[in-house]
């Protein structure tokens, strides 16, 4: 053999640019790997009769391994994707092309980081090494002013000081070529029906015909922040609930690793440099930063956000018939207008402004008294944008075990439906009979 050989492991870093593992590979290796892992594991029931992955997420996923299939193509390479748990696919595929040694991100919810581990120790007993990269934050960890188990458990707290002391690096560039082996195996992206799913119906009311991948989520970004200049007025438009500019619907690329936030980052700098900043440029990058803090929070506190009693080890009052209340606040039948038009707009799209998914929890928690992790597995379900700790850091918040220093975060939904959807328009578009 000659040359260097590395295996790089896709997982929800579907992109070319800003990727520090697969830069680095282009450039410590002759030739590289690129591999993808369907895992089965994605697929399964999770509790309480729902399902891991939903169509849309999967639909979004499969699209975004197209993308990226193609682009590593068009740079000379290719994507293998086999269907398979990594910790028996990568150390079958690190024997046939003599691999040196295998690259990956590092996650942070336990079953990715468990995967990781497991993958470790089987490659270990082969003598190789499992290389961990970062790069699903803004902030890259090492930069930030406290250590992991230092940081504080109140956002305000966390931002004032990271705000002032911590520097974002320079994303990484794109690499230009990709060397694969001569006898690198052809696959293909499976379809919904390979993964026992079937095809989601489109919705002409979504706010948007969300598709997966790099390509779609760069031009996602150039749209919402030259074309239209819809981040001009963000901070105005954030709280709506209609139409597809009210907030910058990058959510579903950034989940997959299609968008890197460090990339987000820069352009909104170059956009306030050239267009001029503002309180609404200040603020998405406010809202980029509660992403990465419940990252960080998920390092710290590990499966804690999993649990009923959160990080704040809380004991929520239940319904004794919380599971009929669950089934109905699911289909959006809970006789609550703006509550149902949310859950059915979840139901038919994937996907549910933030200020609907603040309420609709709120009612879930306080108003039916329904285990709120329930409803967070329901949200993992549907959720075309769903990431763990995002989705299980807000959940934990609203159901007040989480980050919120209130006790209650009660939201009152015949008020904020006054206040959001004054005319009725929203409630109205997604009342049960009008698709
Ligand atoms: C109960 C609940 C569950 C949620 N589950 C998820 C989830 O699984 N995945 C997810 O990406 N977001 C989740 N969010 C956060 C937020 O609702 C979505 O990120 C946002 O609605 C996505 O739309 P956007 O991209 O247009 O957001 P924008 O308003 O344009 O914000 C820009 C980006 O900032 C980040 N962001 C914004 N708000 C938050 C927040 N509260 N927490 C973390 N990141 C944020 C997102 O990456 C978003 O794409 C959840 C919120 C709640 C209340």
């Amino acid at each position: 053999m000659s040359g260097k050989t590395i295996l790089v492991w896709f997982r929800n870093d579907l992109r070319i640019h800003d990727n520090e593992m697969l830069l680095e590979a282009t450039k410590k290796a002759t030739t590289i790997v690129p591999v993808y892992c369907v895992d089965p594991r994605h697929f399964t029931e999770a509790p309480y009769g729902t399902q891991k992955t939903g169509n849309f997420r999967a639909k979004f996923i499969l699209e975004s391994l197209e993308d990226l299939k193609v682009s590593l193509q068009k740079l000379g390479g290719d994507l293998l994707i086999l269907k398979g748990i990594p910790e028996e696919i990568l150390p079958e595929l690190c024997k046939k092309y003599e691999v040196n040694e295998v690259y990956h991100h590092r996650e942070v919810a336990a079953e990715e980081t468990e995967v990781s581990s497991n993958v470790e120790d089987a490659l270990w007993k082969m003598q190789i090494n499992l290389k961990h990269f970062i790069g699903h934050t803004m902030h890259h960890k090492e930069d930030l002013p406290f250590p992991i188990k230092d940081i504080p458990d109140v956002f305000t707290k966390f931002r004032k000081k990271v705000e002032r002391e911590a520097e974002i690096r320079p994303s990484f560039e794109t690499p230009t070529q990709i060397n694969i082996p001569a006898n690198f195996e052809k696959s293909e992206v499976p379809t919904l029906q390979d993964l026992g799913l079937t095809e989601p119906e489109v919705d002409k009311r979504s706010v948007l015909q969300f598709k997966g991948g790099e390509t779609e989520g760069l031009k996602r970004l150039n749209y919402y922040l030259w074309e239209s200049e819809a981040l001009k007025t963000y901070k105005k438009t954030r709280n709506g609930l209609l139409g597809a500019d009210y907030s910058s619907k990058l959510s579903p690329w950034l989940a997959a690793g299609c968008l890197s936030p460090r990339e987000i980052y820069w352009e909104v700098k170059r956009y306030e440099k050239e267009r001029g900043a503002n309180d609404s440029t200040y603020w998405l990058i406010f809202e980029l930063l509660w992403r990465d803090y419940f990252r960080f929070m998920f390092k710290k506190h590990g499966t804690r956000y999993f649990m009923e009693d959160g990080i704040k080890g809380k004991e929520n009052e239940l319904a004794p018939n919380q599971k009929e209340l669950f089934e109905q606040w699911k289909n959006g039948v809970t006789g609550v207008p703006f509550v149902d038009a949310n859950m059915q707009e979840l139901k038919h799209t994937g996907f549910m402004s933030n200020r609907g998914r603040q309420n609709v929890a709120s009612y879930l928690v306080n108003d039916l008294k329904v285990n709120w992790t329930w409803g967070a597995a329901y949200f993992e379900e549907m959720l075309i944008d769903y990431s763990p700790a995002s989705n299980w850091g807000n959940w934990a918040y609203i159901a007040g075990v989480g980050n919120d220093p209130r006790d209650e975060r009660y939201f009152n939904i015949e008020k904020q439906a006054a206040e959001y959807d004054p005319h009725g328009a929203y409630v109205k578009l997604w009342s049960e009979n009008n698709s």
